[in-house]
């Protein structure tokens, strides 16, 4: 029943995507292919929102745009020649720079001799007219010079600003790269990292860290009822009240499709516990309703397993803790939070 409605689902995706590589006379490459399909699916929001703004200008789009927004949202590459393009540009602007210092220290060290000159001829020179002239001749070089500096200050503001940007440019990089599309929650990549570095402080400080694993109940049928796309509003709301739930320094991330993480450095199993409940309640508390056609689409509750820091963890060995927390929770009717403490007497589970 599962790979029946996947296969409808997905021909359905297909067949969307076809229509519109025809519809827009755009060549059906697999990489166009790939486009429409994600398009028609609605996994890329702001794929679709680039997509739908020229369409809704000009009606239709052209091959060259399909091109610029697949490598902007879709090219595996993206990322690594944008930070690139910044690598570039900075090391241009280092050029500048030291072109820039070089030519300043040369009129520098013209002047310094210019000034050698004129102290050497002045304790001989008798002559008030060629003093004069000495004199003006002082005055033009340290004009000149003067002029150097103030251009010398211009560019190096202009190179400050310049860099200050580049600086925005690398952390928005670095934020994209690290952050879920969909929920703007931290993505896996992000999770792994801060897991990591959690356990490593915890270790030394030996401070509590607690993990939360979340999954949603019953989604594959909420998707097959409602569409991937209402779906995926969903995976938003719950996302913002796991945001909602969480503050200071917890993480908060996607760690797979429907799956959220929430790393809890300095939080013991039961302030833990208290934090995962809050995010249940708050799921469960949420009416759904379909904001185009206002259908009610009734409630959606998740269930979350809880595993607490101890020496010799790895990340792997809390996640494992917390995921089979998870699944006891799912064995035990769903819609609750199991902590690894219940795990230890099989049949006692913590009931919502
Ligand atoms: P349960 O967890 O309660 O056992 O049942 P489930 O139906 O949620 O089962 P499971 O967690 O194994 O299924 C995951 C389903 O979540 C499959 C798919 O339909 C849906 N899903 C996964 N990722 C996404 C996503 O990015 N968007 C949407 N809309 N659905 C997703
Ligand atoms: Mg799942
Ligand atoms: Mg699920």
């Amino acid at each position: 029943m599962g790979k029946k409605d996947d296969f409808q689902r997905t021909i359905a995706y297909g067949d969307a995507a076809l229509k519109q590589i025809k519809r827009n006379e755009i060549p059906a490459y697999p990489k166009n292919y790939e486009l429409w399909y994600t398009y028609s699916a609605g996994f890329n929001h702001a794929l679709n929102k680039s997509v739908n703004e020229i369409l809704k200008a000009k009606g239709s789009i052209s091959p060259q745009e399909v091109d610029q927004i697949y490598n902007r949202f879709m090219s595996p590459q993206r990322l690594g020649e944008r930070i690139e393009e910044v690598g570039n540009l900075i090391s241009d602007e280092i050029g500048q720079i030291v072109d820039t210092i070089s030519e300043s220290q040369s009129s520098a060290s013209d002047y310094k001799s210019s000034l050698e000159g004129a102290k050497t001829e002045l304790t001989s020179e008798q002559d008030t007219d060629k003093i004069r002239e000495i004199v003006s001749n002082l005055i033009v070089a340290t004009r000149q010079t003067e002029a150097i500096n103030r251009n010398l200050e211009v560019q190096l503001a202009e190179s400050r600003r310049q860099i200050e940007e580049m600086k925005e440019s690398i952390e928005a990089i670095r934020f994209e790269s690290l952050t879920d599309e969909l929920t703007t929650l931290a993505n896996r990549k992000h999770f792994d990292q801060s897991l990591e570095r959690a356990i490593d402080e915890a270790e030394h400080s030996r401070e509590p860290l607690s993990l939360l694993m979340t999954d949603i109940d019953r989604f594959k049928n909420f998707n097959d009822t409602y569409g991937h796309q209402t779906g995926d509003q969903v995976l938003r709301l719950v996302a913002l009240a796991v945001k909602q739930n969480v503050k200071g320094q917890d993480i908060a991330c996607r760690y797979g499709g429907e799956e959220f993480g929430v790393i809890l450095p300095m939080t013991s199993l039961k302030q833990a516990i208290s934090v995962a409940e809050n995010i249940r309640k708050s799921v469960m508390s949420k009416e759904l309703v379909k904001r185009s056609t206002g259908e009610n689409l009734g409630r959606i509750t998740i269930s979350i397993g809880v595993s607490t820091y101890t020496v010799g963890d790895t990340p792997q060995s809390m996640i494992e803790r917390s995921d089979q927390c998870l699944y006891a929770a799912k064995r035990n009717g769903r819609n609750r939070v199991v902590a690894e403490t219940d795990l230890e007497e099989p049949e006692t589970v913590q009931v919502a």
